[in-house]
């Protein structure tokens, strides 16, 4: 009953996104040895699927911790106490990068950039030539609090030019799986995500994976791991093991959800979240608002940030929404509170999901007596 329910819920938030029936099926799934070998081969079966989505031939390790712990261990891995790091921030999530590097003592010079702009490589060429002994540079590759793509191959490009061992660190947890990224070729060193965000499962897994580059930071770096020591992960895995107790009801839905995602093709879902993406602007442009992200090469394909017109109440909004047109969408957040509300469009979607939220939110805006301009 309550499940039917949650089903219906069009849950248009960046995350946590909504799980299909068959991977939900699969999270309820009744434990098993998580040393056994039905579960080690669940293991070395997901970890291989992934790298076909970061692109890269280097291990990608599943870590039992949301995105943030996926951050956590992209800083501790490859830095020490002193290192002196560049952290790129358009949005919430670049400030809370950097807040992770500061709380472990990393020397962090700010780039910050107007909330609802992207970063500029040029910006960072300059910010690197100014000091040389930058150690790492760290980026979000997709601003989920203002809805804006950063440039991250022109970016991976000035990281890379002139340095052999500058290492870009990459919070890509509502892009990987949605919006191009080849960690391999682009030169990235370590790249980071969440299973909540385009993964179609539910929050508990971090993805992890580094650079050869990385891994010889990583012995060198002295900033305390534990958990998080990524050596740890890589050798648990190559044994069809997990250092620690996994989040295993994850795993289970991950293992469905990546066959479902080979099935359809990484080109074949990025195309279908950039279609969606232009759906969506354009649907709410359409009713007259505007984006908050002003240069559309910059947009997100996996959520759209939307100014909230003067007169209407953001709460209201969202509530009115959510209890008459079963559709949930995102607030802003920290100093974008109140000022805007955010679409999801990752992971699961199709464009009738976006009708029925750009529907929902015409006839909510009419009976909070907004009138399009
Ligand atoms: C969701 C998200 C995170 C991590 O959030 P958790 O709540 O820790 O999973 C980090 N960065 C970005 C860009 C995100 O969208």
């Amino acid at each position: 009953m309550t499940q039917q329910k949650q089903r219906e819920i069009n849950l248009r938030i960046p995350g946590p996104t909504p799980v299909p029936a068959d991977i939900l099926e699969a999270v309820g799934r009744p434990m098993v040895n998580h040393r056994g070998r039905e579960f080690a081969g669940i293991i070395q079966r997901i970890a291989e699927g992934l790298k076909d989505f970061f692109l890269t031939r280097q291990d990608v390790m599943i870590v039992s911790a949301s995105g943030t712990g996926g951050l956590e261990s992209a800083v501790v891995n490859v830095l020490s106490p002193g290192d002196k790091v560049l952290a790129v921030s358009i949005g919430a999530f670049g400030d809370r990068f950097a807040t992770i590097a500061e709380t472990y003592g990393a020397n962090v010079t700010s780039l910050p950039y107007e909330w609802g702009q992207a970063a500029k490589p040029d910006d960072i060429k300059q910010a690197l030539a100014a000091e040389p002994d930058i150690k790492a540079v760290l980026v979000t590759h997709n601003e989920t609090s203002t809805g804006v793509t950063n440039p991250l191959a022109e970016i991976a490009e000035v990281v890379r030019n002139g340095s052999v061992d500058r290492l870009l660190l990459v919070d890509a947890v509502s892009s990987l799986g949605a919006i191009p990224l080849d960690m391999d070729g682009w030169g990235l060193d370590v790249v980071a995500t969440g299973s909540q965000k385009g993964w179609m499962v539910p929050p508990g897994l971090a993805f992890v994976s580094m650079s050869e580059r990385a891994w010889q930071a990583h012995d060198r770096a002295t900033m305390p791991r534990f958990y998080f020591d990524l050596a740890k992960h890589r050798d648990s895995q190559a044994k069809g093991q997990t250092p620690f107790t996994p989040t295993m009801s994850v795993f289970f839905g991950l293992d469905i959800a990546l066959r479902r995602m080979a099935a359809e093709g990484l080109e074949s879902i990025i195309t279908r979240h950039r279609n969606i993406a232009n759906q969506t602007r354009a649907g709410v442009k359409a009713l007259g608002l505007e984006l908050l992200c002003q240069d559309e090469r910059y947009a997100s394909d996996t959520v759209t940030a939307v100014k909230a017109p003067e007169g209407i109440d953001v709460g209201e909004l969202r509530n009115l929404m959510e209890d008459e047109y079963n559709t949930v969408v995102a607030g802003g957040q920290a100093k974008l509170s109140g000022k805007i509300f955010r679409i999801g469009h990752l992971g699961l979607v199709a464009e009738e999901d976006i009708r029925e939220t750009l529907a929902g939110l015409g006839e909510a805006l009419g009976k909070l007596g907004y009138k399009a301009a």
